[in-house]
């Protein structure tokens, strides 16, 4: 960390835009502030360069033609995978989490190389998964389990060297039961909410590795009652 604080790389908000996953970014930020922590978010749009000096880096949804030009762009400009080799914590959500992965077929059954920070590879299910979702996760992601809102085809596989994040309790996720795929400080989910505005454990549990240590505890309210809102509306079905 610079003295100036967190910087929260914010990657391809002009292209994996679409599910308002960019509020990981405020979140983060947000929760640093409260502490007296300096923040920054940076936005990487199609058009910057990818530095590779962030603390965080954050990849959001979008449309299976938007992570192809996402994917391409990222494996020609490797900022995000030279600082993910130095320490960087790196969070993708559903095509974020697809682009990290190994490799991903697309709706139109063309395969695309991802940038292998996870062993996930990805191939589109019969049916889209779309709905509230409830993940069991164990510490230090857990012990409370984790809510969001899915809306993907693509169901995923993940391999040696990468664990699944928790188990699905509500909804689909990977497809098998398991969540999300973890290596070191990669992580990748198909979490949507935005998933950091739902869970402040997960939040803080990236804040603690970027900071070196756990940063003080937080008591928001209003994040609770979120919490428990949108838990009851995936135990009975609703907010699809
Ligand atoms: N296009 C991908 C899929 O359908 C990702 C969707 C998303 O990011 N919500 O699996």
């Amino acid at each position: 960390m610079a003295d100036s604080g967190v910087a929260i790389g914010l990657v391809l908000p002009d292209v994996l835009g679409t599910y308002s996953d960019g509020g990981n970014a405020q979140v983060l930020q947000r929760r640093l502030q409260w502490r007296g922590i300096p923040a920054t978010v940076i936005d990487l749009r199609h058009d910057d360069a990818i530095p590779a000096s962030l603390d965080v880096y954050l990849l959001g949804g979008g449309e299976d033609d938007a992570q192809a030009l996402a994917v391409d762009h990222l494996r020609t400009h490797p900022g995000l995978q030279r600082a993910a080799a130095q320490g960087a914590v790196v969070f993708g959500v559903c095509a974020g989490f697809q682009v990290l992965g190994t490799e991903f077929t697309t709706s139109d059954r063309t395969t695309h190389t991802g940038l292998g920070l996870l062993n996930a590879t990805t191939t589109p299910g019969r049916r889209r998964a779309i709905g509230e979702i409830i993940v069991d996760v164990a510490p230090p992601v857990g012990p409370e389990p984790l809510t969001g809102f899915e809306n993907h085809l693509g169901r995923t596989r993940v391999g040696a060297g990468s664990r699944p994040i928790g188990t699905v309790r509500a909804g689909v996720g990977n497809g098998d039961g398991s969540e999300g795929a973890a290596t070191g400080r990669v992580l990748g989910t198909y979490l949507h909410g935005p998933v950091l505005a739902r869970n402040p454990a997960l939040a803080d549990l990236m804040l603690g590795w970027a900071l070196g240590g756990p940063p003080a505890a937080l008591d928001l309210p209003e994040v609770t009652a979120l919490r428990a809102e949108r838990l009851r509306a995936a135990k009975h079905g609703r907010g699809k």
